[in-house]
This record gives C-alpha cells, sequence and structure tokens, in this order.
C-alpha cells in the first residue's frame, strides 16, 4: 500500500531516530491535498531519505507522530512487533511481577497509548486520532499477544479532546461473572480490589508501585511508630506502612471521598484497618490546622507528601513552587526529629535541583536539620527515553530530620 507523502524541510534525524516521534509545523515543507486527521503518511525528509511512516493531525501541535522509522506496513503485527518488546524490557525489569504498564506512550514507540495490565485484565487509552483509526488492529494484536480475560478501553480521559475526540468507554472482553467494580489484584504482597470500570486513571498509581517497595524498607531500618500518608490516594504507602510491625498509627489524608473508601476497603483486605485512618479533607487545610502549635508528642515518625502535579505547563510552576514549599514546611514542622520526609513531584516542570532546593529551603525556614539520603523516580514500566525529556516526570526524595 502506497502512502501520501508528507515532506520535511528540516528532518531533525537524531532526535527522530532516537525515539523522539513528534514533528511540529515548521519542520514541515508539504502536505498533499485531501489529507485527513488520522491518516498514516509516509514522512521524507529535505534530501527525499526516508523518516518513517507517521499519523498525521491537522489541528494537533505535534503536526505528525512518527510510529516507525522503518519502512513497514501499520498493521497488527506492527502492534504485536511493539507489544513483544514492551512486554521483554517489563519481564526483565519488573521480574514475577504481573501488574505493570505495558504500553507508556512515546517511551513504548506507540505515541498516544496507554495500555496497563492487572493480572488477566487490560485497559487500554488512545489520545491520538490516528491510533484512534487503528484500533482494531491495535484490539486484535493485545489480545493476541496478552490473551485477557477482561479487555476494557478507558477513553473516558478529557485531553482526547486536544485530537478532536469524543470519550468512550467499552468492555471488549469479559467473562461473566467477574465484577469489573471490584477486580482484585495482589502487587508485591498488597491486595487491591480495583475498580476498572469508574477507577481514576486505570486503578492505581502504578509510576509508584517501586517506590511503595523502597517505602517498606527503609522503614525496616527506621523504626517508626506514626505515620502520616498526605494525598493517599486508595492507600498505597499507608498500607505498606501498616504492614510493618513497629508502626502503630498510620493517617491518610486524601479529598476525594471514594479514594477515601478504596483505602479502608485496602487496608481491610491487608488485614491492618485497626491500624489506619483515612479522613477525607484538604491536605492543605490539615496540614496548616495541626502543624501549627504542635506538640512533640502529636509528631510523626514518617511523613509522605506526594500531591497531584499542580502544574500541567512551564506557566504554572511559580504557584507550585508556592504550594510545594507551603508543604513542605508544615511536614517539617509536624516531623519528630529522628524522622523520615518521602517527597514526591510527578510534574515533568519541577526538576530534580527544584524540588530538592523547596525542601532545603523549607528546612532553613523551619530551622532543621535534614540529609538526603535517597532518591526515587517513576518504576522501571515507565520508561524514561533520554530523547524525550517529557518521559522523565516523577521524581521523590527522602529526607532524614536530623537531631538536636
Ligand atoms: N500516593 C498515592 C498517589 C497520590 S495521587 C499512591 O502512591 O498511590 C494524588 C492524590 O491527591 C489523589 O488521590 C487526589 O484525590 C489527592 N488530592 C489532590 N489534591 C488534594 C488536596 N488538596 N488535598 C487532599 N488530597 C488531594
Amino acid at each position: 500500500m502506497t502512502l501520501p507523502i508528507v515532506r520535511l524541510g528540516k528532518y531533525e534525524w537524531r532526535r527522530i531516530r532516537s525515539g523522539h516521534p513528534w514533528i511540529y509545523p515548521k519542520s514541515i515543507q508539504s502536505v498533499p491535498d485531501r489529507l485527513e486527521t488520522g491518516d498514516l503518511v509516509q514522512v521524507l525528509g529535505p534530501r527525499e531519505e526516508s523518516v518513517g511512516v507517521a499519523v498525521y493531525h491537522p489541528g494537533s501541535k505535534i503536526r505528525l507522530r512518527v510510529l516507525t522509522t522503518e519502512v513497514e506496513v501499520i498493521d497488527q503485527s506492527f502492534f504485536e512487533k511493539r507489544l513483544r518488546a514492551a512486554l521483554f524490557y517489563r519481564k526483565k525489569v519488573l521480574p514475577g511481577s504481573n501488574s505493570f504498564r505495558l504500553i507508556n506512550s512515546e517511551s513504548d514507540g506507540l505515541s498516544g497509548l496507554i495500555i496497563d495490565v492487572y493480572e488477566r485484565a487490560v485497559l487500554f487509552q488512545i489520545t491520538s486520532a490516528g491510533l484512534e483509526k487503528l484500533k482494531t488492529s491495535m484490539i486484535a494484536a493485545i489480545d493476541n499477544v496478552l490473551d485477557p480475560e477482561i479487555l476494557i478501553e478507558r477513553n473516558d480521559v478529557a485531553n482526547r479532546k486536544f485530537e478532536g475526540l469524543p470519550e468512550h468507554k467499552e468492555v471488549h472482553k469479559t467473562p461473566p461473572n467477574v465484577s469489573l467494580n471490584a477486580y482484585p489484584v495482589t502487587i508485591d504482597g498488597v491486595s487491591y480490589e480495583l475498580d476498572l470500570w469508574e477507577g481514576n486513571k486505570t486503578g492505581l498509581y502504578l509510576d509508584q508501585i517501586q517506590n511503595h517497595s523502597k517505602f517498606s524498607k527503609l522503614l525496616e531500618q527506621f523504626p517508626s511508630k506514626r505515620v502520616l500518608d498526605c494525598f493517599s490516594y486508595v492507600g498505597g504507602f499507608s498500607i505498606r506502612a501498616a504492614m510493618n510491625d513497629q508502626v502503630e498509627e498510620v493517617v491518610g489524608l486524601d479529598q476525594s471521598a471514594e479514594c477515601v473508601a478504596k483505602a479502608e476497603l485496602h487496608a481491610k483486605l491487608n488485614n491492618v484497618d485497626p491500624k489506619c485512618e483515612f479522613i477525607k479533607t484538604n491536605v492543605f487545610d490539615w496540614l496548616r490546622e495541626k502543624a501549627s502549635g504542635i506538640e512533640p508528642e502529636n509528631q510523626f515518625d514518617v511523613i509522605i507528601l506526594d500531591p497531584p502535579s499542580f502544574t500541567k505547563n512551564r506557566h504554572a510552576v511559580e504557584g507550585a513552587i508556592r504550594g510545594y514549599r507551603e508543604l513542605h514546611v508544615r511536614a517539617l514542622k509536624l516531623l519528630k526529629s529522628g524522622g523520615l520526609l518521602f517527597t514526591y513531584s510527578c510534574s515533568h516542570h519541577i526538576s530534580d535541583d527544584l524540588l530538592r532546593s523547596i525542601a532545603f529551603e523549607s528546612a532553613c525556614d523551619t530551622q532543621t536539620h535534614v540529609y538526603e539520603i535517597e532518591s526515587h523516580r517513576q518504576s522501571l514500566d515507565h520508561p524514561i527515553n533520554p530523547s524525550i525529556p517529557e518521559s522523565y516526570y516523577l521524581k521523590g526524595f527522602v529526607y532524614f530530620k536530623k537531631e538536636g
């Protein structure tokens, strides 16, 4: 099949060859007439050299998304090849794990596609008009490579509108007697019950799973009694804390009633509910109230700050910094000397150095001394592609609050 040809005036070959698939309008020299949204095109460089096969979107800032730098047909076997490569890598970096992000968009060579696997359930989300058109081959490939018992399309995300796509949810495959709202999975020895159909994201923040494990390990080294989990979501850090024998009390804070209910359920499922209290509240308000005039006996041994990104673009960074600063100042006041602060940012626009400087300036403000003892990042099933700076977004540091 011959594809329409799009010519580039400028070919950033190094970037594209190394896996960065976005081509902006300024690089494009000519586009054939009658090209439609989501059409596959053959991309040629200024010297007529082949750049690859891409999908075209006339209304998007990302005018072309390159699917392959080879000359190949984009069909079911193309998707199977991508899925197999992604699976091979996950099996290496997360041996024994049955729940992971299998396709993380650009990082896995499929810009605009997310596929999450939770044991025998597979959920996918498409945010590219081009991939939307190729959905049938993609679904067939998922079926062939993974043979899931449940296959759900979770295209209920607002950012589909940037490519002119409506929100849509569909169950493509499910056994008759399985509840999609209460699907049990076990990850790293922790039981969860996921709402595959309604749940926020596809159920869990899979990018934090390896950090939950690192957190558990550090708690063994730093025996702790009282743990405060700010932005607790469905209890990822809280449950891990409560599973530690030394820990006597865990307080989890989240503004969403559904998340609080799920966290309570997860505490029960893991038999740690007597140690856990989940509170529906705004973390900023709660910290403000508790941090003023805190008595040492009410301080926490461990505090986790894992807020939402606060900033989706670089223009909102100033406001985000103020928010992070406030969180750190109050958390450091609430933290016992000798305790640990785990702090994360999932915004690409907050760099390691920026997060670190927020933590250290907050330490100055509160006249505390801290050591940075570990640095964390997104789990390895959310690969970082060095040619795509945006693919590195989740970072975190662990601070030890010095005594005296
Ligand atoms: N720590 C979790 C993920 C946190 S996601 C994990 O490891 O799985 C961020 C959470 O913050 C979401 O559950 C969201 O509901 C909550 N949230 C956002 N803003 C908030 C606020 N101001 N106060 C309390 N919770 C908030």
